[in-house]
Formats: structure tokens, sequence, C-alpha cells
């Protein structure tokens, strides 16, 4: 596995590639990588001739007062783990090669970044997009996969990928969960002992959610309701929404049917978790 510093390397790279006519994946992460990171590497590899994995923690999509500067990092094991998935590339670029000095373009996709995360983490999604497009036009992916663990983060790329016409077709992969239904995540290394019990609400609601559901209860608020319920009897837990999603479109739904996404962000401490899922499994 090549390691590639300079985005100008990156695209030589691609570029070579393409000419050789290789089918390039990509797999953009913030690295300290888990088993849904290596999902993700693995479905990536298996679309593709080549595989680029870019590990870059981006600091335009942190907010005044996030986890940027704290955000786990682990470059040698991060390595190690996407070498032995048969990565082709790490792409690990430095800051100031990403955004040099006068850098000034923003992509901001609008309307579905209006709510869930993009209403609570400002300028986060607008983050997301100018990197994202970037690391595909680095990379000349032609396929790139994103999971469905950041749900509104997966709508948006697609949003931005039709938009501006851009050829690579998006993938997206189902929430990898331990064993316990908790879902994987970088930041729940932050989790102590008794937080990471409390984790577990998150995806006990997502489970209560659906036995409702199936149960026949299916107005959005009432249902809502019995989450927080659920999620506040823990200590030290904070809602940071509940939602009821039409997960074609991202927009609020009052009743449950089989396109209603629950999507929660729960703060346990200081730690921000989020979980999604569908509720009507069939
Ligand atoms: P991150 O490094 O957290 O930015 O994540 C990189 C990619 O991995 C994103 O597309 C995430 O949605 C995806 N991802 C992170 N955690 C999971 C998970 N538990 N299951 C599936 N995909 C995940």
């Amino acid at each position: 596995m090549e390691v590639i510093r300079l985005p100008a390397d990156m695209k030589a790279w691609a570029k070579e590639q393409k000419a050789a006519g290789k089918r390039i994946g990509l797999v953009p992460t913030m690295g300290f990588f888990h088993a849904g990171h290596l999902s993700l590497m693995r479905l990536a590899a298996s679309a593709t001739d080549k595989l680029v994995v870019s590990l870059f923690v981006n600091p335009t999509q942190f907010g005044p007062g996030e986890d940027f500067a704290a955000y786990p990092r682990n470059f040698d094991q991060d390595s190690r783990m996407a070498a032995a998935e048969g990565a082709d590339v790490l792409f690990a670029p430095a800051d100031r090669d990403m955004y040099p000095e006068g850098f000034a373009t923003v992509v901001s996709v609008k309307n579905i970044t209006n709510h869930l995360c993009g209403a609570c983490r400002s300028g986060h999604f607008d983050g997301v997009a100018t990197v994202v497009t970037k690391l595909l036009l680095l990379s000349g992916a032609d396929c790139a996969v994103f999971g469905e663990k950041d749900f509104q983060q997966l709508a948006v790329i697609r949003r931005l990928v039709a938009d501006l016409n851009m050829d690579v077709s998006i993938v997206g992969h189902p929430i990898v969960r331990e064993a316990d239904g908790l879902a994987m995540s970088s930041r729940n290394s932050y989790l102590n002992e008794a937080q990471r019990r409390t984790a577990l609400c998150l995806y006990e609601s997502l489970v209560l959610a659906r036995q409702q559901a199936a149960a026949g209860i299916l107005d959005a608020s009432e249902l809502a309701g019995r989450i927080r319920e659920h999620i506040v009897s823990h200590d030290g837990t904070a809602v940071e929404y509940i939602s009821f999603v039409d997960q074609r479109t991202l927009a609020p739904a009052d009743q449950v049917d089989e396109h209603t996404r629950l999507a929660l962000a729960v703060r346990i401490g200081k730690v921000r978790l989020i979980d999604n899922g569908l509720l009507l499994v069939r």
C-alpha cells in the first residue's frame, strides 16, 4: 500500500490508473478505524480494481468547541488495517495542503441540511460537502462508499454528486454494530465504562420504536415521547434530536410508514452519538 500525502501526487496516481483502464474505489474516513470502516473498504474493493482510503480529520467540518483537537488518531494502526484490507493507497494529506492559503471555495448543499445534524452543527455539512468534493476529484473515484451510520451525510453526498453532474456512483453501507447493538464509531473510544452502558440507549430506542410501530403505534410524536422517556431515564444523557424522517427526502414524517427512518442524536456526558434505522423492517 502506498501512502500519498500530497493532493498533486494523488491526482497523478489516479490519472495513471485511469490510463491503464482501472476503476477506482474511494472510502473517505477520518481514521481511528473500526470494523465499520473495514467493511466499507471491503465493499469498495469488491466493486472496483483499485482501492483508495482517505484519512483526513477535516477541520472545516468541526464547529468551535467541537472535538477536532481531541479526535482520536492512530496513523500507524490505521495504516496497517487499511493495508490488510487490500487498500492500494492511503491518502493522508496535511491540513495546509488541502486548504492552502487563499482557499475560498465552499460547496454548500441546501434544504436537506436544514434539520437533524445540520441544525445542531452549524457549517458542518458545508465542511463535509467541500472536502468530499475535493476527495472525489483528487482520487478520480468511479465509486465511493459511505456508511448509513451518517445517514444525512450520505444524502448530502448523493445530492451534491447529482447536482454537480459528477461521474461517480455513491454506495451506502448498512450500519455495523457491536455485539450488543451499539453503532460502531471512533467516538465510542471517548466513553468510560458506565457511559458505554448508557450509550446502548440509542440502539434500545430504535428497537423500542420498531416494537411499538409493529404493534400499530405509528404516530411519530407519540413514539418520540416514549423514546425520550427511555433515554432520559439514564443519568448523564441529553437528547439533541429524536426525528422521524422519510428516508428518500429526509422530510419530517408525522406517521410511520415503510420509508420512515428514526434518527437520533444524544449526548452521553460530553460525547455526542448518533444512530438511525428504518422502523418497519419487512
Ligand atoms: P468517519 O471516519 O467516522 O468519518 O467515517 C468514515 C465512513 O465510515 C463514513 O462513511 C461513515 O458513515 C462510515 N461509518 C462510520 N461508522 C460506521 C458504522 N458503524 N457502520 C457503517 N459505516 C460507518
